[in-house]
């Protein structure tokens, strides 16, 4: 029998009204005739509130200050988000007369890394659910985000991750489909949520979505998304709200004609830390960057200036909560004589905004016809990072929108190619 892998995100399980609405979408599959492999994540919220109260069992006597907490507990709380879905979604389906079974991340069992927070998927044997699909189960519904470490501890896979555990499930189990369901109907060519203008995508290359997802496109995990690319997995992202046509995620080669830019992506938390007046020499910026790695910083632009007097300022940019670890980093290899600089300069204000499109490859000036675009806004662009299909800047939060707004217009992605 063919199989299909069907993922609902958090505010298609919010609550039994629309787990209900999900399991008919589900038994619609099964009377077509497949194996279904659901994907569920926690209710929408309920992994923030999970994440709130670990911070706050880890305060100190004041309860103003977060502490320390052990990963592995971390992830023992959090992943208890989508033991609560995939039971409620496999009740109403037995209710709708379906063979359903829910399965935990160690019951199949999802094999990770122990990166408590971020584990990464190793394997996924099917002996389990293949043997129970040969007896008569017809819906599994596999508990999203989560996985077993080596020693046998529940392991969670980073923010977002059941759109991975998804993907990985359809590789593993020869899937013919992975359908993501969430509260779009399909990838636009921006977040919908801040322009009217965006325009619902029929298709969009991996390679594309790669780019949109890492630069803060939320609608897929980014590794969920090169998952997919690197098994082939036929990815499609529509509504459970409505029956409307989604989105596939394909190979380049599936795709007729595209616009230059494709789409527009921005992440809002971004900082910028700049130091100023450090030695210019061979070795600089591994003496820079090493301690900031070992700190688990996600640095992400590198800019390095060289100032007359044989100085030179080195600037990043990395995530806003990063920037407490970052900065401890920096003064502690200061301290140690590792490398010496004058000051370090922190903006905390910043937001990232990109272009993406593999029409880029072939043409010149997309780069300047953004740039002259935030120019005409008056918007001060503080970094730049291109690759052969993005051009990404950095820019004060308070003109993001505006930026994705300008940028949609000027490159007509309302329209059609
Ligand atoms: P789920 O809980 O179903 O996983 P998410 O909130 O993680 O849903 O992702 C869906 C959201 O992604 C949408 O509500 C939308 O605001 C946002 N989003 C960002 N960029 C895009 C885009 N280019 N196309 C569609 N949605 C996008
Ligand atoms: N519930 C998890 C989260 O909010 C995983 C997911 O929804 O994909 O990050
Ligand atoms: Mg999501």
């Amino acid at each position: 029998m063919p199989r299909l892998v069907m993922k609902f995100g958090g505010t298609s399980v919010a609550d039994l009204e629309r787990i209900r609405a999900a399991a008919v979408k589900i038994k619609r599959e099964v009377d077509r005739g497949y194996q279904v492999i659901v994907v569920v994540s926690a209710m929408s919220g309920e992994t923030n509130r999970l994440v709130g109260l670990v911070d706050q069992a880890s305060m100190g006597a004041d309860a103003k200050t977060p502490g320390f907490f052990d990963a592995r507990e971390y992830d023992a709380v959090v992943a208890s988000g989508e033991l609560v879905t995939s039971g409620l979604l496999a009740v109403v389906l037995q209710e709708m007369g379906i063979q359903a079974r829910s399965w935990q991340g160690w019951q199949v069992p999802v094999n990770t890394t122990d990166d408590h927070g971020a584990a990464r998927i190793e394997s996924i044997p099917s002996d389990n659910l293949d043997a129970k699909f040969a007896e008569d189960m017809e819906v599994a519904v596999i508990a999203g985000f989560q996985g077993v470490a080596p020693d046998g501890r529940v392991t969670t896979l980073g923010r977002g991750g059941s759109d991975t555990t998804a993907v990985a499930f359809a590789a593993a189990l020869n899937a013919e489909r992975c359908d993501i369901y969430t509260d779009v109907d399909g990838i636009y060519t921006t977040d919908p949520r801040i322009t009217a203008k965006a325009r619902k995508l029929e298709r969009i290359a991996f390679e594309e979505m790669l780019e949109l997802a890492s630069l803060g496109a939320k609608v897929l995990q980014t590794r969920s998304v090169e998952l997919a690319m690197r098994n082939r997995v036929r990815l499609q992202v529509l509504s459970s709200f409505n029956d409307e046509p989604g989105t596939l995620v394909c190979a380049e080669e599936e795709i007729m004609e595209s616009n230059v830019v494709t789409g527009v992506a921005c992440s809002r938390d971004e900082a910028k830390m700049t130091l100023i007046s450090v030695a210019d020499r061979p070795g600089i910026a591994a003496a820079i960057f090493t301690p900031l790695a070992d700190a688990g910083v996600i640095v992400d632009m590198i800019v390095q200036n060289i100032s007359e007097d044989g100085r030179t300022d080195m600037t990043f940019s990395c995530p806003v909560a990063d920037v407490p670890r970052a900065e401890k980093a920096l003064e502690d290899a200061k301290a140690r004589g590792e490398f010496n600089y004058r000051e370090l300069d922190k903006d905390t204000d910043v937001a990232k905004v990109s272009i993406v499109g593999i029409g880029m490859r072939s043409h010149a000036g997309v780069a300047q016809k953004m740039f002259k675009n935030l120019a005409d806004d008056g918007v001060n662009i503080k970094v730049i990072t291109t690759s052969e299909i993005k051009v990404s800047v950095l820019v004060d939060r308070k003109y993001m929108e505006l930026t994705v707004q300008s940028l949609h217009d000027a490159f007509e992605l309302e329209r059609t190619a």
